[in-house]
């Protein structure tokens, strides 16, 4: 298995963890961006959004949800933050485990990409 995030999910490489439940674990980015800068993925090996099934598709409310609650719980919530797909080359994925960024904490710049 040569894919970052499973090993995450099994524990052979460390994280820093945040949350975890059967479906979806949260932890914090490596190379942090901003201050609160945490990555939301499901357990499952899923590449990227192009290849997410009509029938994996919940586990995206379930990202949305953790990112919500792990906001608050940041302290970024009111203040806002940003949740953030990229999907294939042109999108900046570099790691092909399907992961929502959640990035906040300070003033994020205007421009998308
Ligand atoms: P992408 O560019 O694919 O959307 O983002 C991948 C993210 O994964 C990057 O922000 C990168 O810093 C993060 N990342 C890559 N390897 C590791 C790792 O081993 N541990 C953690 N915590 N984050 C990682
Ligand atoms: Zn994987």
């Amino acid at each position: 298995m040569d894919c970052v995030f499973c090993q995450i999910v099994s524990g052979n490489i460390p994280s820093d963890i945040l949350y975890q439940d059967e479906e979806v674990i949260a932890f914090r980015d490596i190379n942090t961006e901003a201050p609160t800068h945490v990555l939301i993925i499901p357990k499952k090996h899923i590449a990227s959004l192009n290849t997410l099934s009509a029938a994996e598709l919940p586990v995206i409310g379930r990202m949305v949800s953790v990112a919500s609650d792990l906001a608050k719980k940041e302290g970024i919530a009111d203040r806002g933050y940003r949740l953030v797909f990229n999907c294939g080359e042109e999108g900046g994925q570099l790691v092909t485990h399907l992961h929502m960024h959640l990035i906040g904490g300070r003033k994020l710049s205007d421009a998308l990409g």
